[in-house]
């Protein structure tokens, strides 16, 4: 809805401030780590509270231009079932969870993850219909057998985005693999530089790695890396379910983890607190590029917000400092990833 309102009023009330920014351009695009409709977060959608994980942080996300997560969730009906009864790595959204995510804000979601085929093909075919149906676009998985997982491009204020989104495994075992985009690095290579010829912003998400560890191991690292180097803007990891840092590689950047957002562990202090990239992306003429990333940091879990303590901040900027290969700088309650040529 923001998209048709904030376009009428161009139209209708700020032509002429339209036509003089023609040679120029912003879009803000706001990227999310692991969400999962499952559990009880599914009970309450349930139940008929759509926007219930996202009624603290939906404002934020309706404010900027675009905003992507990985759904960590299938979204299928299993009759009031969003856990399995014998194994809580199994789990499910309902249907409706693609109307959360719409009316919330969500644009576009990685559904290539570990959870993947949690509900077999009944899950994936309904995850892929309720997200269409709900208006919000995914990558990484495909109802039809593919070779090649087509991207999900999004243009907003005359930017083209493309997304590509894979996972480094799938935790159940099945015929899926024409369903499912497992991270090959050939395939990928291949998809990033042909995709990068139809858009002006690649992303990449990558879903993987070990999970509640401070630095990607070797082979994800190699991975991300990959992605960067064959020509993505933005290599986003997901999975390890705690934040991790970011590197700088030519102009592409690479945000290791960005944790958790919509998932309850409580388990562990890092798995509590997720990240949120802020994304300013700019065109003029025909360069565009990112001008601006700005790390917000998340209380993460069943009803995820901005606000993390004053101790949390700290330790996350001690984090941040031994941690990540590039400059991450604290401004306030954010942090600021060196973005500069
Ligand atoms: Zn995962």
């Amino acid at each position: 809805m923001k998209r048709v309102l904030s376009s009428w009023i161009v139209v209708i009330g700020l032509g002429a401030v339209a036509d003089a920014r023609q040679d120029s351009s912003t879009v803000r695009m706001m990227l999310l780590g692991d969400v999962n409709l499952g559990r009880k977060v599914g009970q309450a959608i349930l139940k008929g509270d759509t926007l219930y994980p996202f009624v603290n942080a939906r404002e934020r996300l309706e404010a900027v231009d675009l905003v992507f997560a990985n759904l960590e969730s299938q979204l299928t009906d299993q009759g009031g079932e969003t856990q399995h009864p014998r194994d809580n790595l199994i789990f499910c959204g309902p249907p409706a969870g693609a109307w959360t995510l719409g009316r919330s804000g969500l644009d576009i979601v990685s559904t290539a993850n570990n959870h993947a085929f949690d509900y077999g093909f009944k899950g994936l075919h309904e995850t892929i219909t309720a997200l269409n149906d709900a208006g919000v676009a995914l990558a990484g998985t495909s109802g039809a057998a593919v070779r090649a997982f087509p991207p999900a491009t999004i243009a907003r204020n005359g930017i083209r985005f493309g997304f590509l989104a894979y996972t480094e495994f799938v935790n159940i075992k099945g015929n899926w693999s024409d369903h499912i985009a497992v991270y090959d690095s050939a395939r990928a290579a291949d998809d990033v530089q042909h995709l990068r010829q139809n858009v002006d912003i690649v992303i990449a998400s990558y879903h993987g790695g070990a999970e509640y560890v401070t630095r990607p191991r070797s082979r994800t690292l190699r991975n991300l890396r990959a992605l960067a180097s064959a020509g993505a803007d933005i290599v986003v990891g997901h999975h390890p379910h705690v934040p991790q840092g970011v590197e700088r590689r030519g102009t592409s950047v690479i945000l290791y983890s960005l944790g958790n957002f919509v998932f309850y562990q409580p388990q562990h202090y890092w798995t509590q607190i997720g990240l949120a990239a802020e994304v300013t992306v700019v065109k003029r003429g025909d360069s565009t590029r990112v001008l601006e990333i700005l790390l917000h940091p998340v209380a993460a879990g069943l009803q995820p917000g901005w606000r993390i303590s004053a101790g949390a901040l700290d330790s996350l900027d001690r984090r941040f400092q031994s941690t990540t290969s590039h400059s991450v700088r604290r401004d306030a309650d954010i942090f600021r990833v060196d973005v500069a040529n």
